[in-house]
């Protein structure tokens, strides 16, 4: 008998191999690959193909590995991602998950006793709504769209819990692991022992353990990353996506880009079950997937326990003499400080100034690699100053004298997290707080600051327990924390996506300030949101001043309407990376030539990208503008393409085009 088998690493679909065994589709093998052994995954059995020189297969490791309905979600994302087998199960099966493991025993958590809140009647809707879809065993989209704070946690809790009565169990994605600890703790104090994490973060070997454990069907509810999409879950029964806007659930870095909410939908289609897509700005895509029928539309329009939205102030700083703190913010810095409450400030730029430059020639220190201005550092607990790049971490000494004049006048322009710290500490030390007090009450969160890991963590005990009154960071901030205390959140300057070269730019920018403005008045208190902004009148920031998704999404459709972007086409960016220039050039043309060919394509480039040299790789790209329609197979050959000494990226429904 002859098998497909497919392995991960390589970059190929299947191989066939001979074996005397009987082998079902799924099965985990052990097969010779060139000299060496390697684990694969049976695809196909009676393969018929006729090849000489056919190696048997050496050993069958496990039976049943991976369900048939996994596999054909695998399949799925190489016909759709247009990358051979190879590359979605290293993305699937990451090697620590092929070797032996020890099975643990855990003792059980204690019990302890939490108080179920009433769910609204808007949740009791959603809830009525997904229970009817569990009830039917059907494959059913819905998109849980609800204001921040309306209380979408608790919908997936009860959904679960109706799950879990039922001997079923339950997938739980989040963005980011670490930086969504509320939403572990809210599934943990409801089902305890039942609830499994697993990430990138574990060690190998408790990662494998977990893997298997989860396999197993020893846990009920499972909570994860995007990766976690790919793992075996015995009797699943519901897939949760939070925050399913967040970029998170794209793979940036490797073949295949794909995007986890995207694939949690396609599973949920491979073994009928609902899933539910949870956000409070949804993904321009998702609100329209909703409005044209193919997901099912639950709102939750009140905040728990009828909280108001905070009020949002915008200040153009046009109009301010002060660019980094106006007066205005300042003025509610100290009066919150004063009424002992909390704030958060936003800044999406981490180090002191984003740039240095020569007053007297105009000279800017730049990366001598990537061309892009370095970001001063000032010491730190961790660094002496320094200048760094951002875009590849190249470091520099602090330079004083400018290298082409030769002055002593080096500017810094411009004002990053640290630089707004230092601010911070003067207001409170013009406030009269001693010095001691003073870095107490400030709180960093950025890259620089949770450089180990638990550092987070740390970060966000504290200024939940009231130890310090603000909390300074860059986007990390704006994930899906609960401090009731917080009735202040500025925002120090709105504009930085915004003047992104995207065309998804106003939406990520309505996003980021929404989601981050409703930190503010989670408590019992009234909240206040300050935006600062050099473009007062640009739609993301108005409608995000009025907090208003729909309004937002009504105008930013006519916009995707008018230059035909996503939802109304479809997108396929095709980087390609290299050290040789000109042989990068020569690679893009020829690709472009050959694309030209193809029928019903809208070509655009070969251009730079946006960010044209990283450390020594030159980056240029080619967008592909498609009919939603536009069969992919036409692109196959991309699977296959011959790169050698460069590599081609094939990104398929991208969330940045630059
Ligand atoms: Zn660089
Ligand atoms: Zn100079």
């Amino acid at each position: 008998m002859k098998a497909d088998i497919a392995i991960p690493r390589t970059k190929l679909d299947f191989l066939t191999y001979s074996t005397d065994e009987k082998l079902g589709v799924g099965d985990l093998v052990l097969v010779p690959l060139k000299n060496k052994l390697k684990y694969g995954i049976v695809f196909k059995i009676n393969s018929k193909k006729n090849i000489k020189g056919i190696r048997p297969v050496t050993k069958l490791v496990e039976k049943n590995f991976i369900p048939i309905n996994l596999l054909r979600l695998y399949r799925w994302i190489a016909n759709y991602y247009l990358c051979p087998l190879g590359d979605v199960l290293n993305l699937a099966l990451p090697s620590q998950i092929l070797k032996k493991y020890e099975l643990k025993e855990k003792p059980p958590a204690p019990r302890i006793h939490i108080k179920v809140p009433r769910p609204t009647y808007f949740q009791k809707n959603a809830i009525k709504r997904i229970i009817e879809a569990l009830e039917q065993k059907k494959f059913k989209t819905f998109l849980l769209y609800g204001v921040t704070g309306s209380g979408k946690t608790e919908v997936y809790l009860r959904c679960a819990e109706e799950v879990i009565k039922k001997g079923g169990r339950v997938l739980v994605l989040v963005p980011e692991i670490s930086m969504t600890p509320l939403l572990y703790q809210r599934f943990y104090e409801r089902f305890r022992e039942n609830v499994a994490t697993i990430h990138s973060g574990l060690k190998h070997k408790d990662r494998r353990n977990i893997w298997y454990e989860i396999k197993n069907g020893k846990y009920k509810v499972v909570i994860g990353p995007r990766s976690t999409i790919f793992i075996p879950i015995p009797g699943l029964q519901i897939i949760f996506v939070d925050e399913e806007h967040d970029c998170a659930y794209k793979e940036h870095c490797r073949n295949p880009h794909y995007n986890a909410r995207d694939l949690a939908v396609m599973r949920g289609m491979f073994e009928n079950i609902p899933v539910v897509l949870g956000s409070a700005t949804p993904q321009i895509e998702s609100y329209y997937n909703a409005g044209i029928g193919k997901y099912q539309l639950l709102t939750l329009k009140q905040r728990i326990n009828d909280r108001p939205l905070p009020s949002v102030e915008i200040i153009d700083l046009k109009n301010e003499a002060k660019k980094f703190i106006s007066p205005k913010l300042k003025l509610k810095i100290e009066e919150t400080i004063k009424r002992g409450e909390q704030i958060i400030l936003f800044l999406n730029r981490r180090g002191f100034a984003p740039a240095l430059i020569c007053p007297y020639c105009g000279f800017v220190v730049k990366c001598p690699y990537c061309k892009i201005p370095l970001v001063y550092h000032r010491q730190d607990k961790a660094e002496p100053a320094h200048l760094s790049c951002h875009l590849c971490g190249y470091k520099s000494p602090l330079i004083s004298i400018c290298p082409k004049c030769a002055k002593r006048t080096l500017l810094y322009r411009g004002a990053g997290t640290q630089r707004i710290e230092d601010m911070l500490k003067n207001i409170l030390s013009k406030m009269k707080f001693e010095p001691a007090e003073i870095s107490k009450t400030i709180l960093r969160l950025d890259r620089d600051s949770i450089r180990k890991p638990g550092q987070a963590k740390e970060i966000f005990k504290t200024f939940d327990a009231k130890k310090a009154q603000i909390l300074l960071g860059t986007q990390l901030v704006t994930k899906g924390f609960d401090f009731p205390e917080v009735t202040l959140v500025g925002i120090v300057n709105a504009d930085i996506i915004l003047n992104l070269p995207d065309f998804r730019s106003g939406e990520r920018t309505f996003q980021l300030l929404t989601q981050i403005a409703g930190r503010s008045g989670r408590g019992k208190k009234l909240g206040e949101v300050i935006i600062q902004t050099f473009r007062p009148e640009q739609y993301a920031i108005l409608f995000s001043q009025l907090q208003d998704y729909p309004k937002f999404y009504t105008q930013e459709m006519k916009l995707r309407q008018a230059l035909n972007f996503p939802p109304f086409s479809k997108l396929i960016l095709i980087r390609f990376r290299g050290k040789d220039e000109q042989m990068l050039w020569k690679e893009a043309n020829k690709l472009f030539n050959i694309l030209k060919q193809i029928k019903g394509l809208k070509i655009l480039g070969p251009n730079r990208s946006f960010y044209y040299k990283i450390k020594k790789d030159y980056r240029i790209f080619i967008l592909l503008k498609l009919k939603k329609k536009f069969p992919l197979k036409k692109l196959n050959f991309l699977k296959s393409y011959r790169t050698r000494g460069w590599t081609l990226e094939i990104d398929i429904d991208p969330l940045e085009v630059f």
